[in-house]
């Protein structure tokens, strides 16, 4: 495969970045969880694997390490400086941290995946061919349905 024609991985920060919203650490545009916490095998739009990652408890262990010291702090620093009622306390915080762990799990685990794909780990030594895609904005919208977009790339196109 000629050079210029070699696809080039995402930099680290930003497939770390692609991957905290839930997007495709190589293309950007396809999403990386079919459901809660769930990778999807591959990428529908651009076919970059992703059933091979490895996050495994990574992500709940960033995630206990961020929630712990916010949640922690705040409640210190509440205990210190202000008279806050105990119910207040007993009854915020044991909700405030389950919140807070839940809605980081799945951005934390697609950042995480974006790091073992920048990072070319496991299974992503290899890219897909197709290439990557242009930065979000540089490439024009093939069309309304992502079928579409991923059959082009697949160079199924239209039977
Ligand atoms: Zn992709």
């Amino acid at each position: 495969m000629p050079l210029h024609e070699m696809p080039a991985r995402t930099g680290l920060i930003r497939a770390m970045a692609r991957g905290f919203l839930g997007r495709c650490p190589h293309c950007g545009e396809g999403r990386i969880f079919g459901r809660f916490l769930k990778v999807r095998p591959e990428c529908d739009v651009c076919g970059l694997e992703l059933h091979h990652h490895r996050a495994d408890d990574l992500p709940p262990y960033i995630v206990i390490f961020i929630v712990a010291h916010v949640v922690g702090y705040v409640i210190l620093e509440l205990e210190m400086g202000y008279d806050v009622p105990l119910w207040f306390q007993l009854g915020f915080w044991p909700l405030a941290t389950l919140g807070l762990a839940l809605g980081l799990l799945q951005p934390v685990k697609g950042a995480v995946v974006g790091l073992q794909y920048a990072l070319g780990m496991h299974g992503f030594a290899t890219l897909p061919s197709g290439g990557p895609a242009a930065p979000r904005g540089e490439e024009p919208r093939l069309g309304s349905t992502d079928e579409r977009a991923a059959d082009t790339r697949h160079g199924l196109g239209p039977a």
